[in-house]
């Protein structure tokens, strides 16, 4: 059997204590220290954190800027990139005219709004230039007849290099005499260029115009200036006829 645990301290624990108030205050004291100290640490650990937060704040805030900075640059390169791509996709790269099927999308366009004037030119034994004088000599040729053609137009209507030596322009607006005329000029102004060395002989073309009334298609259009331009040929060439 265990013995039995004495009990001790009673008559004193009986004694009331003289200095209770103090004791009081006293631990009082030690728990607004110990609570002063907790806050005294949490704030330190706090300022810690939101320095810590500040620097990444900085960080992150310095790379969004240098992403955002490579975005819009690579957007704006993209934007080029896709104004070259649309340019390549509708532009003869010989010449800077439109090419075929600019031509038509544009020609169709117009056919929606406007009577038009369609003239179709091809080069004169242009063979014989490029077996005369060689092929890059034949691309001089074709640049010239572009630019001669852009000169005459004045920006009124579009140019297009519909085949290797056979142009195109669509005039909006003009009637029948007015595409007649429209077509001669246009063949004085070829015969009549004065051609970069090497040619020394005359480059002409020939010419076929149709005039077509709002509301045509652009198969009919082309279908009758080819065959007036075909006419052309079969006359003598450096001519123009005029569709039905
Ligand atoms: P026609 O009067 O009947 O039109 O005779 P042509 O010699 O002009 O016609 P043909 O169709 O026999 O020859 C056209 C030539 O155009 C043949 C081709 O080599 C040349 N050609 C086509 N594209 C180009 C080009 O981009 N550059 C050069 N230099 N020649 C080209
Ligand atoms: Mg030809
Ligand atoms: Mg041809």
């Amino acid at each position: 059997m265990t013995a039995p645990v004495p009990i001790f301290g009673a008559v004193a624990d009986a004694e009331p204590d003289l200095f209770a108030a103090e004791q009081h205050a006293l631990e009082q004291a030690r728990r607004a220290a110990a609570h002063e100290h907790n806050h005294q640490c949490a704030l330190r650990e706090l300022v810690a954190h939101y320095e810590r937060l500040l620097r990444e704040s900085r960080r992150l805030v310095q790379r969004s800027d240098r992403a955002e900075r490579q975005m819009n640059q690579l957007n704006a390169r993209l934007q080029e990139m896709a104004t070259q791509l649309e340019y390549r996709a509708t532009h003869d790269p010989l010449t800077g005219a439109l090419n075929r099927g600019a031509v038509i999308e544009h020609a169709r366009s117009c056919l929606l709004l406007h009577d038009i004037v369609l003239v179709v030119l091809d080069i004169d034994f242009f063979k014989q230039v490029n077996d005369t004088y060689g092929h890059p000599a034949g691309d001089t040729v074709i640049q010239a007849v572009v630019a001669c053609l852009t000169e005459m137009v004045e920006g009124q209507a579009f140019i297009g290099r519909v085949g290797g030596e056979e142009f195109s322009v669509v005039w909006p607006g003009l009637n029948q005499v007015q595409g007649l005329a429209l077509g001669e000029r246009l063949r004085q102004a070829i015969a009549n260029t004065e051609w970069p060395a090497p040619i020394t002989a005359p480059v002409t073309a020939s010419v076929g115009v149709s005039w077509s009334a709002r509301g045509s298609t652009f198969e009919q259009a082309y279908f009758r200036a080819d065959q007036a331009l075909y006419r052309a040929k079969r006359s003598g060439r450096n001519c123009v006829r005029m569709a039905d």
